[in-house]
């Protein structure tokens, strides 16, 4: 089958137009992030709209060199021919994303893909319909509908949708609808990535420095409050330690969010009363060490963290994705960490440590996606760090240079001469086979 690639000239003027729209519209894509999340209009340029403006100025730098036919070697066996991987688009691409960064998670794959050569089939949330709305005007000014295509829905929508065949399909979002996806994927044989969530572990040992720990802990857990799918979901501190982490825990947060964070124009709102009320049953008042605040008629809790949670709590089933943290003290170690590999993969796995030898033979030893060594999430922040999950947690990556490879096919090609042709490899193989065997041994 012949498809029309665009030329690299032609995809770098593609995300450069998007790159222009994005920024006249950033009052609107501000807008719609505080009406759909309460988000300020720092975190909205900090986890939105900044990041997906660095990834189309990364991606335009290297695109031609990423995208160029590579040479790689021939074995002399193959003599006298010589051999390339040429970059391809796979065609029409499916990318169907979450709620929780609305506007990222549909712009940062849609970069990749549409560098890649691709077409793209764009499913936002249906949960942030401003956020949505926005991502409409920008597409429909940026792209003819053979370029980029818009389709908004729910789960009926959604679902018929997939029925139809593409030949790529990049989702974000839970565990449980990754599932669904790669089904409906398994009918047409399309190759999917799945970036899902689950519940991200905060390992503190005993050298680490626990006031910079809780600082960096409370920033990656309460930003957008907490709905993030790389937050650091609970956190485990040696047993004699916890009370100086909750005491600089409350410390920290009180600088961020004040007093009485209700009123912080910084911390974002629960999406839904649904989830209001999912993450409100998580609650237990008894270990609630700081905060607990909450009001459902405006979407808010406040940053909550509970202390002395053990692994039977409710709250250690499933992922939270809410401004809770549960911190778990625990006396070894190395049954803290058997138990964190007794469940499934993380997407994010943090460790805080003064001691680099043994955070890096942690880091090495446990299964995750991706993660930070003293930081959270900011792991997110460098595009030469490919960002997905594994098991549970999802499959393939992107960002940077991992985008253009995660939508592109990388078709070989190998260019034989015509003025030798080598009789060996043709019958009667009579007699030929000592020769066969010193050629490839
Ligand atoms: P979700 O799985 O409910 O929804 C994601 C998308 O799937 C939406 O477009 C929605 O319309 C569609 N959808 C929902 N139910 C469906 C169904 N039954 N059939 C077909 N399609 C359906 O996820 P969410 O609640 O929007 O987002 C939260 C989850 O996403 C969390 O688990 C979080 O960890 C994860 N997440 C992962 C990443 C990542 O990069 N790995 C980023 C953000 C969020």
């Amino acid at each position: 089958m012949k498809i029309s690639i665009p030329s690299i000239e032609e995809r770098k003027l593609k995300l450069e137009r998007l790159r222009k729209i994005i920024l006249r519209k950033e009052v609107l894509i501000n807008k719609a992030l505080m009406d759909d999340l309460g988000k300020s209009h720092f975190e909205t340029y900090l986890t939105e709209v900044g990041f997906v403006i660095e990834e189309i100025n990364f991606v335009v730098k290297n695109l031609e060199s990423w995208a160029k036919p590579k040479k790689v070697s021939t074995p002399m066996n193959l003599f006298p021919a010589s051999s390339y991987i040429h970059p391809s688009p796979y065609g029409e691409v499916l990318i169907m994303s979450p709620w929780n960064y609305p506007f990222q998670l549909c712009i940062a794959p849609m970069i990749g893909a549409l560098a890649a050569g691709n077409r793209v089939v764009l499913k936002p949330s249906e949960l942030a319909p401003n956020t949505a709305k926005v991502l409409r005007e920008i597409i429909e000014e940026a792209y003819k509908p053979n370029e980029v295509r818009i389709v908004e829905g729910g789960v009926a929508e959604t679902q018929e949708l997939l029925k139809q065949k593409f030949d790529y399909i990049f989702f974000t979002g839970s565990t449980a609808v990754g599932k669904i996806v790669m089904k409906a994927a398994a009918e047409h044989l399309t190759p999917v990535t799945l970036e899902l969530g689950g519940k991200s572990p905060c390992i503190i040992d005993e050298t680490a420095d626990i006031d910079l720990a809780a600082k960096r802990i409370a920033w990656g857990k309460f930003l957008n409050a907490g709905q993030t799918c790389v937050a650091p979901d609970y956190v485990l501190v040696p047993k004699k330690y916890q009370h100086e982490f909750l005491e600089r825990l409350n410390f920290h947060l009180k600088n961020f969010y004040g007093d009485s964070p209700a009123g912080s124009p910084d911390f974002p709102r629960i999406i839904n009363e649904k989830h209001f009320d999912r993450l409100e049953e998580l609650l237990i008042p008894e270990k609630i060490a700081v905060g607990g605040e909450k009001s459902r008629v405006n979407k808010f809790i406040s940053p909550t963290v509970m202390k002395d949670i053990s692994w039977s709590d409710k709250i250690m089933e499933d992922e939270i994705f809410g401004p809770i943290l549960p911190v778990l003290p625990y006396e070894d170690l190395n049954e803290a960490l058997e138990e964190v590999a007794k469940r499934s993969r993380p997407l994010a796995f943090y460790v805080f440590s003064e001691d680099s030898k043994k955070a890096k033979a942690i880091m090495r030893e446990m299964s995750f996606g991706g993660g930070c060594i003293n930081d959270t999430l900011m792991h997110l922040a460098n595009p030469n760090l490919p960002f997905g999950g594994i098991g549970g947690s999802g499959m393939g990556s992107y960002h940077g240079k991992k985008s253009f490879e995660t939508f592109s096919h990388m078709k070989s090609v190998l260019i034989q001469k015509t003025k030798v042709d080598i009789p060996l490899r043709y019958p009667p193989y009579n007699g030929k086979l000592s020769w066969l065997k010193l050629f490839l041994r």
